[in-house]
């Protein structure tokens, strides 16, 4: 697969959760695509859907309806057992709490070596692999420190290593930097940043975090289960040093998009609106506005 051939493609999804008295609609018609190597940043408020999403890509859950293809893999049709070849193979998670992502009574190496104790590598390319990827993390010195040896920061990095040690083609990580104070957060997305660039892999995270975009191809706004807007950080063309963030809202296939909280409050009303458009702009304006 080629860089220009989208890796991830969802299509119009949708996620119901049933509860006991009303469904929850968590995701409600995402259509998102991100390319082999891409480092993609999903943001937005608690409840929006992120984790959702995040599950959806990692073969945990089932969308309600939609589509989802990884590679050459159509995730709403596969076998029980398919998935979890999927799971193993294809995608590492780091979660929020570093306390979930390794073990506390196994040195960082051993951490990073164990899940390939699990698919039978020998112990000499264990220890390589383990680590090549501890060097590239900038952990090589602290390779035999215990967890509660290490600060929170580094506790992540070894949660990406481990999460990367069976070479999968994604890593998922959601609020990785959830419990991290903003320098901490900054050193953890620098690492997710280096693994992206030195290992080709596909990276999407969910985080809280407002300084993500320095970091990311792109960041993904969800609200209420839909894309909003993308913000997208390129070097400025007069300041190659700088980098210059721009925010673009998401039209659809189907024409749909949702406008920003600030752009509805400056609109003023929901309900009827009208469009005066010409080929380089559009215009909302509430009915009654002009005659
Ligand atoms: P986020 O990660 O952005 O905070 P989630 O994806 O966890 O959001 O949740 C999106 C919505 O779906 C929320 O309203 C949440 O309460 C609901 N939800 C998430 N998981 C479940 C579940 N297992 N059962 C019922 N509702 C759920
Ligand atoms: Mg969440």
């Amino acid at each position: 697969m080629n860089k220009t051939e989208a890796y991830i493609v969802c299509q119009d999804l949708f996620k119901t959760y049933k509860g006991t008295e009303l469904e929850v609609v968590a995701l409600r018609g995402i259509d998102l695509e991100i390319m082999q190597g891409e480092f993609v940043g999903i943001i937005g408020y608690s409840g929006s859907g992120k984790t959702t999403l995040l599950n959806v890509l990692s073969g945990l859950d089932k969308p309600s309806s939609g589509q989802v293809r990884i590679g050459h893999r159509d995730l709403l049709n596969m076998s029980e057992s398919d998935l979890v070849a999927f799971r193993r193979e294809e995608v590492g998670f780091v979660w929020q709490s570093p306390a979930r992502n390794i073990l506390p009574y196994l040195k960082a190496v051993e951490n990073v070596e164990l899940p390939m104790v699990i698919s039978g590598q020998s112990s000499a390319d264990r220890r390589e692999r383990a680590m090549d990827l501890l060097s590239a993390l900038g952990l090589e010195a602290k390779a035999t420190r215990y967890p509660d040896e290490l600060s929170g920061g580094e506790q992540q990095r070894v949660a990406i290593a481990v999460a990367l040690a069976n070479r999968p083609g994604l890593l998922l990580a959601d609020e990785p930097t959830g419990e991290l104070d903003t320098r901490t957060a900054d050193d953890v997305l620098k690492a997710l940043q280096d693994v992206c660039v030195d290992f080709g892999v596909t990276v999407v995270v969910v985080t809280h975090y407002s300084g993500t975009s320095r970091f990311t191809d792109r960041v993904v706004q969800i609200r209420d289960g839909r894309i909003v807007a993308e913000l997208v950080s390129q070097a400025s063309k007069r300041r190659p040093d700088q980098l210059v963030t721009r925010e673009y809202l998401v039209v659809d296939r189907a024409g749909r998009m949702q406008l920003p909280l600030d752009s509805l409050k400056a609109l003023g009303t929901t309900g009827r609106v009208r469009i005066d458009a010409d080929s380089n702009q559009i215009v909302l304006k509430p009915e009654g506005s002009d005659s």
